[in-house]
Formats: C-alpha cells, structure tokens, sequence
C-alpha cells in the first residue's frame, strides 16, 4: 500500500513540521530581550531624573538660603540702631520688603523642586520593582521555555528516526514525487479522501479515480490539485 505508507509520511512530516515551528519560536521567545532591556533602560532614565531633581532642588535650596542670609542682614542693620538717617532707614526698610518677597518666591521654588525631587525618588523605586519583576518573569519563563525546547527537540529527534525507518523502505522515484509535491503544497502532499473527494481542495473525484485511488498499489494524483489521494 504505497499510498498509505505516504500517508503515514505526510503524517510524520506533518509532526515533524510543527514541531520545528515551535522549536522556532521558542528559540526565537529565548533570545528575545526586549522586555529586560526595556526596564533596565527605564532604570537608568529614572536614575537620571532623579540625580537632577535633586540638583535641581539642592540649588534651589542654595538660593533661597542665600536670600534669607540678605535679609537678615538687611534686618540687622535695619533694628541695629546704628542707621539714624531717615532716607537710609527707609531705603533698608524698602529693601528687606523686596526680599521677603523674593524669599516667598525662592521658597515656592525650593518647595516645588523638593517635590519634584521626592516624585523622581519614587518613580526610581518603581522602575527598580518594575526591571526586579521582570527579572523574575524572565527567570521563570526561561527555565519553561528551555524545558519545553528540550522536549520538542527530542521529540523531533524521535519523529526523524522514524521518518528515516519509512522512507528507506519506499522507492526512491515515489519520494521524490512526493517531495516535489510537498515543496509545490505547502507542505501537503498527500490528501485523504472522504465522500469521493479531495479533502484538501474539494475537487470531486471520478468514479474511475476514486477506485484506483481505492486500490492503492499505485499512486493516484487529484486532477485538481495535483496531490496523491489516499482513500482512508
Ligand atoms: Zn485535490
């Protein structure tokens, strides 16, 4: 029965196919970084940030202090006692008002650059939890999809063997039609019939053919498709 001993290796093939399109994309899922490399980057970004926030806020700090240090001066020679003229005394009090308000001003800054600086420091803590849970994930899902790699690979090795075992005892003529054919099919070159027609392309089958294909000693090909029929 050369049509069903090519059935059968349609049917290895078939395992065998798929088995290398998971190897494929598990081989693909354990070299893709992406998701690691994506929090790291996130990790240094929020370093960053944070390294300036808190520059930022360390200079604000500077300013406000240095506007604070003036105006107690300011004030000192203000209530000393050692200013006696009028026009100078005005002139300090005129200038410790426009300090103060100035020091408001450097203080909302100091203010909002320590917030921003407390928000970075935050933000920093999340992208190290968010690059830790990634890293475990990854661990996790490596060891999984190694396991399942190795697997698939010997099952593979497995359904090789196989394959080699049948096809040494075909012809060498009728495999090469029906690699030809697999090559042309996409990789289907064998198709059952059921109700007197292709299953793979749906073409009905001549009474004729459909008994030659019944008899099964030589191989009977789809008038519409092209493929070997096999009747099951
Ligand atoms: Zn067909």
């Amino acid at each position: 029965m050369l049509a069903f001993q090519l059935y059968q290796l349609q049917q290895i093939d078939n395992t065998c196919d798929a088995l290398r399109a998971e190897i494929q994309r598990l081989e693909g899922l354990l070299a893709d970084q992406t998701a690691l490399a994506e929090a790291e980057a996130a990790l240094s970004a929020a370093k960053t940030r944070l390294h300036r926030a808190q520059q930022a806020w360390r200079a604000a700090e500077a300013e406000a202090e240095a506007v604070r240090q003036k105006l107690r001066r300011t004030e000192d020679a203000l209530y000393s006692g050692r200013v006696r003229n009028p026009k100078e005394l005005q002139d300090l009090q005129r200038e410790a008002e426009a300090l103060k308000r100035l020091l408001t001003q450097r203080e909302d800054a100091e203010l909002e650059t320590m917030l921003a600086a407390e928000e970075a420091e935050l933000a920093l803590q999340q992208a190290e939890a968010h690059l830790a849970e990634q890293q475990h994930q990854r661990r996790q899902q490596t060891a999984r999809w190694q396991g399942d790699l190795s697997e698939k690979q010997s099952a593979l090795q497995a359904w090789e063997k196989r394959r080699q075992t049948l096809t040494a005892s075909l012809p060498p003529e009728t495999l090469q039609v029906y690699e030809r054919l697999r090559q042309k099919r996409h990789g289907l070159a064998v198709s059952t019939v059921h109700e007197s027609a292709c299953d793979a392309c749906g073409a009905p089958l001549t009474p004729q053919r459909l008994q030659a294909a019944r008899s099964g000693d030589q191989l009977t090909f789809c008038a519409t498709c092209g493929r070997i029929l096999y009747v099951p």
